[in-house]
Parts: structure tokens; C-alpha cells; sequence
């Protein structure tokens, strides 16, 4: 997994982005995506993808399509990840 330095919290879950990855970004596939299948929670700010509204907005409107991250990491640096919560992975695994 890439090094994050910059979070966005959705209702179930994170995205993590490099932004060391997105300065030899060539495409910007991330917001791409975010416009074909998203809801345009994103934006490019200093040749960086960022949220385009506040936190709370960004829960709110985010449909987590995750077309993000499939997007960056297809098409784009691999610098942008997600994170879900996984509810009961944990407690799961240690009965498995
Ligand atoms: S596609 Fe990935 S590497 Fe490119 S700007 Fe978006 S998050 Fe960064």
C-alpha cells in the first residue's frame, strides 16, 4: 500500500491519497472517475486531488462508487486508495 498523506472520511469508510504519487500523476483518472460515476466530491487543487466540499458535505454526497480508486489505480499513479470498515472482520477472524 502506498504512503497517505492526505485522508477523506465517508460514511463507510477512507480514501487515502499520495499526493508524492499524484505529482507524476499524468491523467488525474481519480477525478475522472469521480465525475463519470461519482458525485463530484472531488477537485484539483495545486495539481492535487482534494475534497471539493467540507467533511460533513462529503458524507453526505459522496455515493461511494468507488470509482476513485479503481480509476487511479487502473489509469491513473496508484496513489489513491480506500479503506472501508469492515464491521466484525476482526472479531471474525479470531473464530476463524
Ligand atoms: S489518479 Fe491517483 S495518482 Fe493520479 S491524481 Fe488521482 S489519486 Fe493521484
Amino acid at each position: 500500500m502506498s504512503k497517505s498523506n492526505y485522508r477523506i472520511q465517508f460514511r463507510t469508510g477512507e480514501i487515502l491519497i499520495d499526493f508524492e504519487a499524484c505529482r507524476a500523476c499524468k491523467n488525474y483518472a481519480c477525478i475522472k472517475a469521480d465525475r463519470l460515476f461519482g458525485t463530484s466530491v472531488l477537485r484539483l487543487q495545486d495539481g492535487k486531488p482534494v475534497a471539493a466540499v467540507n467533511p460533513d458535505e462529503f458524507q453526505r454526497v459522496c455515493n461511494e462508487c468507488l470509482g476513485c480508486e479503481i480509476y487511479c489505480q487502473l489509469f491513473g499513479n496508484k496513489g489513491l486508495t480506500i479503506k472501508l470498515n469492515s464491521i466484525g472482520l476482526e472479531e471474525y477472524r479470531e473464530v476463524v
